[in-house]
């Protein structure tokens, strides 16, 4: 399969350059193709996809990065079905378990509130998240009535000041930590508002059957970006890092380690801590270096454990766990149809990341086993992945974004530097963070270039 180029060392001219090629930057650069302009998109990993990536276990296929999507992310679902791709929905038979307190536990539905007491305190804290959410303009969270107020503290002070009980706090802990990678006491309120106002409401970011992990892509979510990239062919390079951008009244400069490419327009479609490796000439101004400076990547790992069998189905677990305490926070049940057993774990990366492989496996299995009991003592195969210690452009799921970052940088990040634009899904409204929300700002971006180039037939 050719996906790409790897290196040019000559001079190139295109229309629109692109920097990255995760979803946003392949979306852009098929609609300015399909335009009539010339593009390159120019990656420094050595394969597409960005914070999509597959890996395999016991022969089966997972996603190491992005794994669902809901019904309502029309953007990625429809280029995955155009692509050939499809939907597998996310096992959620039986019971889920929760370990807290070091006692195990079982619960049904959505919330892993077992005492009735704890629903109450959930449900009260809920109904004041709701009021917050509802004054956020998912557009410019930044602009919101309030926001100084709601980014002049972390969303665990937020916990605090509404006296969450333990229960309560923990969910909002495994939630903080597997969406923004971090505890609450490391985010803004505001910043968490905006992602959860974006993705449609608390219930719907963490529900399986109509919320945003109801399904999976069968193929993995990177055979998207592969195959999009397949589409594009050469007009997509890997392996090469952009360093320096320079622009002046004709165009931009862009150059890597060993080429240099002229083009009329600029995308840079990555994260705004990753902006930083890209020099910039004429310089950014300075709200668009303090974004750089302040919306530091979070960190998430996620390993898969195979087995046999999905031994737990039988005995009426859906392989869905929350756990308080140790490396392994999160599980589901990956498992194919007619295959072998797999769960997805989700693991906290300062107890994770550091260890040797071998160890990381016997601390996942370790807990497996107390959740799920002996059988899940010797898996068939193991595989891990951690986000933050990527070799290039490393974090995620999100940036971390701390208190009073959003209401001093935040508008930098769509505003337009000259000739260069950005895109990426931190950049999205509604769906921000989400792929989604990645294949929007790149066609959105798109769309804006192309209409700088005087293209007026552009699709909508
Ligand atoms: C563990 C994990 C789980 C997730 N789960 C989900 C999920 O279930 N559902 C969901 O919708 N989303 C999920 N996400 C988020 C999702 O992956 C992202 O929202 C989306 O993939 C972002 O796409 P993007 O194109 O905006 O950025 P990216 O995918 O980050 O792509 C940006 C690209 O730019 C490249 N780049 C950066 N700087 C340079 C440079 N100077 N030169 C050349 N190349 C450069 C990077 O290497 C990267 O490939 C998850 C992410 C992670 C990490």
């Amino acid at each position: 399969m050719t996906m790409g180029t790897k290196g040019r060392s000559k001079v190139t001219a295109v229309d629109v350059v692109i920097v990255g090629a995760g979803f946003a930057g392949l979306s852009a650069a098929e609609r300015l193709g399909n335009m009539g302009l010339s593009v390159l998109v120019i990656e420094g990993r050595d394969r597409v996809g960005g914070r999509s990536y597959s890996g395999e276990v016991a022969g089966v296929k997972v996603d190491l990065g992005a794994t669902w999507v809901s019904e309502r992310h029309t953007a990625i679902r429809d280029l995955a079905l155009r692509l050939g791709c499809s939907t597998t929905p996310q096992f959620h038979e039986g019971l889920n378990l929760l370990w807290m307190a070091g006692q195990r536990r079982t619960w049904t539905g959505t919330l892993p509130m077992v005492e009735p007491v704890d629903l109450e305190d959930l449900g009260r804290v809920q109904v004041e998240l709701d009021k917050l959410l509802e004054t956020i303009d998912v557009d410019a969270a930044w602009n919101s009535p309030n926001a100084s107020e709601l980014d002049s503290i972390s969303f665990g002070e937020w916990l605090d000041q509404q006296q969450a009980g333990v229960s309560t706090r923990t969910l909002m802990t495994m939630a903080s930590k597997v969406q923004w990678g971090c505890n609450p006491g490391d985010v803004a309120l505001l910043h968490v508002l905006r992602y959860i106002q974006a993705v449609g409401g608390l219930d719907h970011m963490l529900a399986v059957e109509g919320g945003s992990n109801q399904d999976r892509i069968t193929e993995t979510t990177q055979e998207i970006a592969k195959r999009l990239a397949e589409h594009l062919g050469d007009k997509v390079v890997l392996d090469t890092r952009v360093g320096r951008i320079s622009q002046d009244d004709n165009g931009v400069t862009v150059h890597t380690d060993d080429a240099v490419i002229n083009a009329k327009y600029a995308i840079v479609a990555a994260a705004p801590e990753h902006r930083s490796y890209i020099e910039f000439e004429p310089a950014l101004p300075e709200k668009a270096e303090g974004l750089i400076r302040t919306w530091p990547m979070g960190a998430l790992s996620k390993a898969f454990v195979a087995y046999d069998k999905p031994f737990w189905r039988e005995a009426g677990l859906s392989g869905e766990s929350l756990m308080d305490t140790g490396t392994a926070f999160i599980t589901f049940d990956v498992s194919p149809d007619n295959g072998p057993g797999v769960l997805m774990v989700f693991c906290v990366p300062s107890v994770f990341d550091g260890f040797s492989p071998e160890i990381r496996r016997s601390r996942v299995t370790k807990q497996l086993v107390d959740l799920f009991g002996a059988q899940a003592s010797e898996p068939i195969d193991y595989v891990d992945h951690c986000w933050g210690t990527e070799p290039f452009a490393p974090g995620g799921p999100h940036p971390a974004v701390a208190p009073f970052a959003s209401t001093s940088y935040g508008s930098a990040l769509t505003e337009p530097h000259g000739r260069i634009h950005w895109a990426g899904t931190e950049t999205a409204g509604e769906w921000v963070g989400t792929m989604n929300g990645a294949v929007l700002t790149g066609l959105d971006t798109a769309e804006q270039v192309a209409r700088r180039l005087g293209v007026e037939d552009a699709q909508a």
